[in-house]
């Protein structure tokens, strides 16, 4: 039977559930245990495909094409596990169905209610990633423990460990414990009144995580497991880590926080091996190789949530080439005013991410050109891309503002163009072209050399296609089609010979990413970059 671990949070948001709920995968998975993992999100939105990046941070896109939130992509680079369709529930999902099936006759003479129907409908959320190949579920509820949203999830928990038995379910609770400068202390009140409130709806946490910025003595520790009815030991300290976001695992479990969860389960206690782990972190802390200089040109550069997976990706390319990853983030909007040279001519790679929307895209056509006849590494990712592809038809072409028809419907050269079948397409909910597709590369490029595979598959995001009516000049102009879906209809990679590295995909590769194992193309991004630099030198 799959044992289940619910994460809640109190006193604030932001305090890294998602990342220490990741970290407890990546520790049971090291201890030979298969893990699945989800989140809650208490928002009404179905999912947060429709929210600005500003509002939610990235929209992470799994294999089977969920737009979900952020935090699923630490469970993938942490924890190692494949996120579903499964792995991202939200209010607005939970109460569609629901009202669906009210509408369908399903639940015919009842009046539905937020207990049984929601309360049930999100026990079933939950239960869709246990079965029989799965030994333990992670399920973090989003929000924090008081909020008005949190309780039909709060509630169907409490419920659902009470259906499959204490020994099978396990709270875990992330609380804040703050360090007050004025007074010299770290303060264990809020903790304490966030685990009353979830005790007054029948949850009691069995592990308490605390979040601080100093280290916990063991008269915090003691307070905190009298009051908030925890064992002593089982009260963890989760100090902000020094270096990197993947060094919480190891002080995880120095703590002995795996360990404690399989006793809970009655779980045999195997062997923790983190040797590649730890090793992945040596070069993640102290590189052999010095730094490199990346320009990321965004428009959403203000939030760093919004470029999650690509920081993310960089600094595991960064890892596999033990060489310090410094991004120099860079508003496109603020370089449609100046010369490109004042951003740019301090950094070694340019990289250009996805996005929605005309804001800033001159100001990236700008950073492109600039590295393109600078002779600068590129990194072209979605729009990224379609921004390359418009800049090669504008100045090599000579076809006179060239555009995508996102952003222009009277161009003479609509460059990139809506995908066939988006053209009907109305609705904007879950609507594009997302997941994962085959791409067949061409030989003697830089992304066959990087992938060293001739058919891959990478995860999509996006409405607008190269247009292959102009494919043929942009051809014949030099431009190279590195990369086209099997039936040769979709460009997928676009890339230029005679340049160190310029690769632009309309894929996102950033999303398979993982720290032991960093993505081909932003290794392979990192190593131009680095024989740049030392070029320069
Ligand atoms: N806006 C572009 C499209 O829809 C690019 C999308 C993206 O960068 N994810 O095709």
């Amino acid at each position: 039977m799959t044992k289940h671990i619910f994460v809640t949070g109190g006193v604030v948001s932001s305090l890294g559930k998602g990342i220490t709920a990741a970290s407890i995968a990546m520790l049971l998975r090291q201890r030979g245990y298969s893990v699945s993992m989800q989140k809650m999100d208490p928002y009404i939105n179905v999912d947060p495909g429709t929210m600005s990046p500003f509002q939610h941070g990235e929209v992470y896109v799994t294999e089977d094409g969920a737009e979900t939130d952020l935090d699923l992509g630490h469970y993938e680079r942490f924890g190692g596990v494949t996120c579903t369709k499964a792995s991202n529930f939200t209010t607005g999902r939970i109460y569609s169905n629901v009202i669906k099936r009210e509408r369908e006759g399903g639940y015919l003479g009842k009046t539905v209610q937020v207990i049984p129907h929601i309360t049930n409908e999100i026990k079933c959320a939950i239960s869709m990633l246990s079965g029989a190949d799965v030994d333990i579920t992670i399920t973090e509820i989003g929000g924090t423990a008081g909020d008005i949203e949190s309780l039909p999830f709060l509630e169907a928990i409490r419920q659902y460990r009470q259906e499959i038995g204490r020994d099978n379910a396990l709270f875990i609770h992330l609380t804040l414990v703050p360090y007050i400068k004025a007074a010299g202390e770290m303060k264990t009140k809020p903790s304490q009144q966030s685990v009353a409130i979830l005790r007054g709806i029948g949850i009691t946490p069995d592990i308490l995580i605390c979040r601080c910025e100093q280290s916990m003595d063991d008269e915090h520790l003691e307070k905190l497991s009298l009051f908030c009815n925890v064992e002593k030991e089982h009260v963890i300290a989760e100090q902000d880590v020094k270096n990197s976001i993947y060094e919480v695992p190891v002080e995880l479990a120095k703590q002995n926080l795996d360990k404690y969860i399989l006793e809970h389960f009655k779980l045999p206690v195997n062997i923790l091996d983190m040797s590649e782990w730890n090793g992945m972190l040596e070069n993640a802390i102290t590189p052999r190789n010095g730094t490199v200089k990346i320009g990321v040109i965004g428009k959403y550069i203000s939030l760093r949530d919004a470029y999650k997976s690509i920081y993310e990706a960089l600094s595991h390319a960064g890892i596999a080439n033990s060489v310090k990853v410094s991004v120099k983030m860079i508003e496109s909007e603020s370089i449609e005013e100046k010369s490109e040279a004042a951003f740019l001519s301090d950094v070694d790679a340019i990289l250009v991410p996805g996005g929605f929307g005309s804001r800033g895209v001159q100001g990236k056509i700008k950073a492109i050109k600039y590295a393109r006849e600078n002779k600068i590494p590129f990194f072209g990712i979605c729009l990224g891309m379609q921004c390359a592809v418009i800049e090669f038809a504008r100045n090599v072409c000579g076809m006179n503002g060239a555009h995508s028809a996102e952003f222009s419907t009277t161009t003479e050269y609509p460059v990139i163009d809506l995908m066939e079948d988006q053209k009907l397409v109305t609705a904007k909910g879950g609507t594009m072209r997302l997941g994962s597709y085959p791409c067949i590369l061409g030989e003697d490029t830089f992304s066959r050399k990087a992938y060293d595979a001739q058919e891959i598959s990478e995860r999509h995001r996006h409405r607008y296609e190269l247009n292959t009516k102009f494919l043929n000049t942009l051809a014949n102009n030099g431009l190279v089609i590195a990369g086209t879906s099997p039936d040769k209809k979709l460009v997928e990679i676009v890339e230029l010979r005679d340049h160190p590295w310029f690769v632009a995909c309309q894929y996102h590769p950033e999303f398979k990413s993982t720290p032991l194992k960093a993505h081909p193309l932003f290794k392979d991004f990192i190593t131009a970059a680095m024989k740049k630099r030392d070029e320069k030198q």
